[in-house]
């Protein structure tokens, strides 16, 4: 099974300079051979690589960086490609050195990759510092290196591994994922949003505000753009460490997860910042569900979106329009008389239906 470790690394300003060259490098290469099949046709990998080498003489810049991440930028064409014509994506598209991530990948060869605590050595890069947080367990069999905005430099190393063994869980749960409480089980367990979301959320607005005034490539302006991405890398950072607590301890305690998939609405950026943060998390998360339940074989289950899993009562069925209204927090069925909190019903709903459908 093939699993990614993420650390930070701190290179030199001469390494710095030399992933820079190689993320242009990349960039570089994967243009040129997407203009090249734009105007003709797609050539497929084999040939590209035979025209890298004679486009190597033409552009001795070229042999400076990493031959393998060259390769593989054909190849990230080449599945580019693969996907348009199988119609799973659009038409392959420019790399902008705009984009705020800019990366490229080395694969393993003849142990060019090695790790000693906490320097590991890259391919023309030797040995680079780097923040060895967690043992890395497995093969490693590439290394992606990659650039923020806020020039801050990452590798993700995938490896092969054997997943250690999490011993099977009898728990069954049904999932509710939310706006004023984060997650809402079928236990009623209810882990509110963390507070730093409102508090990084104010810091962000106010930031922006201040970007919006001053002049576009000004000095202050730069200045006022890097804040506003270290907001969001914070933001992203801190995002990720709570969904992967919360994920884990999910997946350590059941068997069975059941959740209800997103509405394809629910993705469209909202002008309200603590919607549009709550919703880009979601599907994060929802992934980590997916992967960990992979990893520690347990059962995942996605339900159709438009179930209303807030509407039924949990007790007997009864389907209550008025639960549209979304300020209703808590409800009593006229029917079977039973009293609910909104969310803490809906998992129950999305729980029974995940276990019907799956059965
Ligand atoms: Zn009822």
């Amino acid at each position: 099974m093939h699993r990614a470790y993420k650390y930070r690394i701190y290179p030199t300003i001469e390494q710095a300079e030399l992933i820079n060259k190689n993320i242009g490098c990349s960039r570089f290469i994967y243009n040129h051979f997407l203009a090249l099949s734009k105007a003709d046709k797609y050539l497929g990998y084999n040939e590209h690589a035979k025209r890298l080498t004679i486009l190597k003489k033409a552009y001795p810049f070229l042999k400076e960086v990493e031959s393998t991440s060259l390769q593989q930028t054909l190849r990230d064409l080449d599945s580019a490609y693969s996907r348009f014509f199988k119609k799973l994506a659009g038409f392959p598209k420019f790399k902008d050195k705009r984009n705020p991530k800019q990366s490229y990948r080395s694969q393993m060869v003849n142990s060019n990759i090695q790790i000693r605590e906490n320097h590991i050595k890259l391919p023309k890069l030797g040995f680079v510092k780097f923040a060895n947080s967690r043992e890395l367990k497995g093969k490693i069999l590439n290394v992606t290196i990659s650039r923020t905005n806020t020039y801050k430099y990452y590798i993700s190393i995938c490896v092969d591994t054997e997943i250690e063994i999490m011993p099977r869980a009898t728990g069954e749960i049904g999932i509710d994922l939310g706006l004023k409480d984060y997650l809402v089980t079928s236990d009623s367990l209810m882990v509110p949003n963390p507070k730093y979301y409102r508090k990084y959320e104010k810091q962000l607005g106010k930031a922006q505000r201040r970007l919006s005034k001053k002049k576009k490539d000004s000095n202050n302006y730069n200045k006022e753009k890097l804040k506003v991405a270290l907001l969001h890398e914070k933001i992203a950072h801190t995002r990720r460490d709570f969904l992967h607590k919360q994920s884990t301890a999910i997946v350590a305690e059941n068997q069975t997860i059941v959740v209800e998939g997103l509405k394809p609405g629910n993705m469209i950026k909202n002008k309200r910042l603590s919607k549009s943060i709550a919703d880009a998390s979601w599907g994060i998360f929802l992934d980590m569900l997916e992967y960990k339940s992979l990893w520690y074989d347990r059962k995942y289950i996605k339900i159709n979106p438009f179930f209303p899993s807030s509407q039924l009562c949990s007790s007997c069925g009864h389907q209550n329009i008025n639960m549209k209204k979304l300020y209703i927090r808590t409800w009593v069925c006229p029917i079977c008389g039973e009293f609910h909190h909104r969310d803490v019903n809906a998992a129950k709903n999305i729980k029974a239906e995940g276990l019907r459908v799956a059965s």
